[in-house]
């Protein structure tokens, strides 16, 4: 995801500072070129992800509630440890420049997942009438894990964004949480320069604590996971799936 589309490059603006047509074709077509990238990496990493080693190093689920000072969707949100330590050095990075953390998601157990999954395939059967089975699940695979290999279950992942401390507000990321369409992708180049920006932003934040992106989803973040040490090239993941013991 190396190749960044710069829209400032494009000399053929017309005089009311729109692209004219041609210009705005070769958008088009740089987009889809991205686009078709992201996903042939997605199926490679997924072949990877599912035959990396694990060694699990035994580290407990924890409550974000731990750490004060974090946006939340739900009280109800765990990560393990480390991953939690971290968290909370980007929290206090971000305090520095009136920004904060905002968490939609974190550990699932593998029940709740196999629910999101079934749906997801439900969903793309509904419109993709003409695929088979096996190409339905590729398609889903985009943006949910399959339960087998679902990074949230193992409280090595999160979804997360970035708020303005005094307004509360959260910055432009182009699309929402959760947004399952191709302008998601964390480097598509039919977002705004400033959305462009903001997602640059929380990705090199979280990748000077070692977490890696998935690039079908600005909002997605993992650590130590096999998604982790597949895009990372790490030879072992140090956290498999875990359940809560409470
Ligand atoms: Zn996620």
């Amino acid at each position: 995801m190396s190749e960044k589309f710069d829209f400032t490059k494009i000399k053929d603006r017309n005089k009311d500072g729109n692209f004219s047509e041609e210009a705005e074709g070769n958008i088009i077509e740089e987009a889809r070129r991205m686009e078709m990238k992201v996903e042939k990496f997605v199926a490679e990493k997924d072949k990877e992800i599912s035959k990396k080693e694990i060694r699990e190093n035994e580290e407990e689920l924890v409550s974000i509630n731990e750490v004060s000072g974090i946006q939340k969707r739900s009280e109800k949100l765990f990560l393990r440890e480390g991953v939690l330590n971290k968290i909370k050095i980007i929290k206090e990075e971000l305090k520095v420049i009136g920004l904060g953390i905002k968490i939609f998601d974190a550990w699932r157990s593998p029940g709740e997942q196999n629910r999101i999954w079934e749906e997801q395939v439900r969903k793309i059967k509904n419109k993709e009438l003409l695929l088979n089975d096996e190409e339905i699940k590729k398609i889903a695979a985009r943006f949910v894990a399959p339960p087998e290999m679902a990074p949230h279950c193992t409280g090595g992942s999160l979804d997360l964004t970035i708020y303005n401390l005094a307004t509360g507000e959260e910055l432009d990321m182009g699309t929402a949480y959760d947004d399952f369409k191709k302008e998601s992708y964390t480097d598509h180049p039919s977002v705004s320069e400033i959305v462009k920006n903001n997602r640059r932003r929380l990705k090199n934040i979280m990748k000077k604590q070692g977490f890696t992106n998935f690039p079908t989803e600005w909002w997605h973040f993992s650590y130590g996971n096999t998604e982790w040490a597949a895009i990372k090239g790490e030879s072992y993941a140090i956290y498999g799936n875990i359940d809560l013991h409470i």
